[in-house]
């Protein structure tokens, strides 16, 4: 390993995957530096590394040019829980693209690599299945759902633009849904949702009919993917998809915490909102081939580690 530390830039380092990633690499030797302006990331999920001397925090909204001087990016700064990006949406979309456009400004005046956290909102609610990357997707531009799906492709646009333009080194990883310890308790999503109405005793809300299907991958999985992708030959831009190719439908994930939790909570089935893709599944040929990655987490192990994660959480308030 080099002695000389790499001073990596995390934007949204205090989310689910920012916080994971923050300390994925500190513990690889790096220093780090995060930019949250908190506004669905929380302090509980990086305090433990603020006595660290390699980490460092700065509040700050990516809409805002900001000058620093580092060695890599990783943009994941946006809200990504369908509540949350739809209670400002147009914060949203300026995050998206203004905030994908002050990070590629400093990366190019660095002449450093940049990563994107892009999404499998790209593909929309997809008519290819499995989804490979060459699919340009099935978007509503005007529905509730696309101030997060049109403004990540926006920002994939821009990474290639400045690709091609000013031949900055990019790299774009299209997630698809990521579970595990972190997440939200409120934000709204299927797994942690599940979780938590089931250890309250609450009914689980399993919208439309439950037959949507999505493939969850485990957090640890996808931080393999994504720092084995920021590593990969400069050749390699991607758009390159991580996701668990496992599918299930939502009722299954249902019954799967119902299970995993012993709960007395019943299922009910609530209204599926406008633009819910009725299937995704990641088609992960390229990533096996040009990242030699996989998950390995089965999803009854991955769903454990999570239950464990919020019942600790609980008790503790
Ligand atoms: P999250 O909401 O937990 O984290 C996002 C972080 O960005 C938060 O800490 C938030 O405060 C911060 N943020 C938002 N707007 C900002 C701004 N303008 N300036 C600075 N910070 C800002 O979400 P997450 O699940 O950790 O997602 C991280 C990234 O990965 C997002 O870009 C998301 O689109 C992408 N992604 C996530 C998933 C998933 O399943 N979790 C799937 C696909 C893509
Ligand atoms: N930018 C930034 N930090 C930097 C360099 C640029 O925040 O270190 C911002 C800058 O304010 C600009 C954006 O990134 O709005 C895009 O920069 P670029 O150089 O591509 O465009 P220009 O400055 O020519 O408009
Ligand atoms: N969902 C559900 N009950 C909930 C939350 C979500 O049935 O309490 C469904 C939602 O309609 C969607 C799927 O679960 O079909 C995944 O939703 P999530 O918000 O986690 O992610 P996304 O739709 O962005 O993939």
């Amino acid at each position: 390993m080099s002695i000389m530390k790499k001073r990596i830039l995390i934007t949204g380092g205090a989310g689910f995957i920012g916080s994971h990633l923050c300390e994925r690499l500190l513990k690889d030797g790096n220093e780090v530096i995060c930019i949250d302006n908190f506004y669905t990331g929380r302090k509980a999920n990086i305090v433990h590394l603020l006595n660290n001397p390699y980490f460092e925090i700065e509040r700050h909204d990516i809409c805002f040019p900001i000058y620093m001087e580092v060695d890599e990016i990783y943009n994941l700064a946006c809200p990504a829980s369908p509540i949350h990006y739809q209670f400002d949406p147009v914060q949203t979309i300026k995050t998206a693209v203004h905030g994908a456009i002050n990070m590629l400004g400093l990366a190019k005046r660095l002449k450093i690599k940049i990563l994107q956290a892009s999404t499998s909102e790209v593909y929309g609610d997809p008519v290819v299945h499995p989804q490979p990357e060459s699919y340009w997707g099935n978007v509503n531009p005007v529905g509730i759902r696309s101030c997060y799906d049109e403004g990540k492709r926006c920002a994939e646009t821009l990474f290639f633009d400045y690709h091609r333009q000013h031949n900055l080194k990019i790299k774009v990883a299209r997630i698809f849904n990521t579970y595990g310890p972190k997440m939200h308790p409120n934000d709204g999503r299927v797994v942690s949702n599940f979780i938590v109405q089931s250890l309250k005793g609450e009914d689980i809300t399993v919208f439309g009919d439950g037959n949507q299907t999505r493939s969850f991958c485990y957090i640890d999985d996808l931080l393999n993917g994504l720092t084995r992708l920021m590593n990969s030959p400069d050749d390699f831009t991607g758009p390159v998809n991580l996701g668990n190719p496992v599918e299930f439908t939502i009722l299954e994930l249902a019954q799967k915490v119902i299970e995993l939790t012993r709960t007395k909570s019943k299922i009910i089935l609530n209204p599926l909102p406008d633009d819910d893709p009725r299937q995704r599944q990641p088609d992960i040929t390229l990533a096996r081939k040009a990242l030699g990655w996989e998950p390995v987490v089965r999803l009854e192990e991955g769903l454990k580690k999570t239950i464990e994660y919020f019942e600790s959480l609980f008790k503790k308030y």
